[in-house]
């Protein structure tokens, strides 16, 4: 809990940094990159989300977004920004070492950024803020890395199989190159896959786990960005080449709930929704169940055929799909989800680009879905939760 005489000077300056992030997040990641190199070369930071600045603005956002909540609910942690961090983490390899290189980068960004605001009481209640974070994340990050059936952050893969599922997307199948054993992945999970990249340094990023038949397999439906740094290398490379492969790790899975379920997806953010589907399907689900993907095409469509079959499979399900261009789906142009009779009561899982997600989001809300009701993944840094945090805060302070 944060103590008594932090709470005021947190209070005063939360707003002030708050706002001063943007300017405060790329100092931060500068001056941690020019003396820790080794951050970026080995793959812990991705080199793209920081030259885009969306990671700096999570990662610095995160701590005020935490501060934010403490405030305002004194009794509590923000558990779900915790877990989703803390699933992110483990799946890089963050360990608690790092976790001091973090706090001097940032408070210096903060420090440098201040100038003479930041008196040594005000700096002395963000440590404290900063530490309350970190040490929940660190006992969470110890209880995930305990779950895994193996100590090993990364362990090598074989690519066996790999075959084109739409223009410009590859389901990947890989095997382990040796018999470290492999924990069982929950429907919603991802791996983050780790490649050296041509001019030597290593780079990460997370890949949903796809269904596979095989246990001693990892199954990923990979979509090329051609500007991107990763997912080319990966998508490029033949059967037999070795990758490393992370234990599996996320908190965006189904819950036990019976309710009606809803799952929207636009273009490879199709990747979760098709595990859920499997996983219903290996139940034996009578539960209700809604699938609505969007695609700009039917050619670029990916896993179409894998998630139509999964349907069929359900005694309750409903399908439905609208493409930009026209083709054979149910609809042409744009889907106001809204508008598609979503059940009040119905549990709700979105995934896709994030202006998609906002729109659908909202458009559900305002059909009368409560937003506690919609879960979401992200496919980068999560700056929407802090975002909503954010709000929620200058909300209550006014
Ligand atoms: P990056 O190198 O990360 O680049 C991303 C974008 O940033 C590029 O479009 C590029 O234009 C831009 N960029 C890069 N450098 C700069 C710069 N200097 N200035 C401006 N812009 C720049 N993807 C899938 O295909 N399938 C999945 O199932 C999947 N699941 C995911 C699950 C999770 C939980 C998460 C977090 C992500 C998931 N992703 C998935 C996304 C995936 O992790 C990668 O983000 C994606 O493949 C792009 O990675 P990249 O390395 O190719 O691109």
């Amino acid at each position: 809990m944060l103590s008594e005489s932090a709470r005021p000077l947190i209070e005063a300056t939360a707003p002030v940094i708050a706002e001063r992030l943007p300017d405060i997040a790329p100092k931060f990641y500068k001056s941690m990159f020019e003396a820790e190199p080794q951050l970026i070369e080995e793959g812990i930071f991705s080199r793209a989300n920081q030259r885009t600045g969306e990671q700096p603005l999570a990662l610095a956002g995160s701590v005020v977004a935490f501060a934010t909540h403490i405030l305002n609910h004194p009794d509590s942690y923000p558990d779900e920004l915790l877990s989703r961090v803390a699933h992110k983490h483990t799946s890089l390899g963050i360990v608690e070492g790092q976790y001091p290189i973090v706090e001097k980068h940032l408070l210096g960004a903060i420090a440098d950024d201040l100038g003479d605001a930041l008196t040594p009481e005000v700096a002395a209640a963000w440590t404290e803020v900063y530490w309350l974070m970190a040490d929940a994340l660190i006992k969470l990050e110890k209880g995930l890395y305990s779950e895994q059936a193996n100590d090993s952050v990364f362990n090598e893969f074989t690519l066996v199989d790999k075959r084109e599922t739409s223009e410009g997307t590859y389901v990947l199948t890989y095997e382990p190159a040796d018999d470290t054993p492999m924990t069982d992945a929950v429907a919603g999970q991802y791996v983050s896959i780790k490649v050296r990249l041509p001019e030597g340094i290593e780079q990460s990023r997370q890949f949903t786990l796809i269904p596979v038949d095989n246990p001693r397999q990892r199954r990923l439906a990979v979509k090329q960005d051609m500007d991107g740094e990763v997912s080319p290398v990966v998508t490029a490379m033949e059967v037999g080449s070795t990758v490393k492969l992370s234990n599996p790790y996320g908190d965006v899975v189904l819950t036990g709930s019976t309710a009606p379920l809803v799952l929207i997806s636009s273009g490879i953010g199709v990747t979760p929704m098709v595990a859920f589907l499997d996983r219903l399907v290996a139940e034996g689900s009578q539960r209700q169940v809604t699938a609505f993907r969007v695609d700009s095409s039917d050619a670029a469509a990916p896993l179409l055929e894998e998630q139509k079959a999964l349907i069929e499979k359900l005694p309750e399900a409903r399908f439905e799909r609208w493409t930009v261009e026209e083709g054979e789906a149910d609809h042409i142009g744009r889907a106001d989800f809204g508008a598609q009779g979503v059940d009040a009561g119905a549990e709700v899982y979105l995934c896709g680009s994030l202006d998609f997600m906002k729109e659908t989001r909202s458009a559900l809300i305002g059909a009368g879905i409560p937003g506690k009701q919609i879960r979401y993944e992200i496919f980068g840094p999560d700056l929407w939760m802090l975002h909503d945090d954010a709000v929620e805060y200058h909300a209550d302070a006014e």
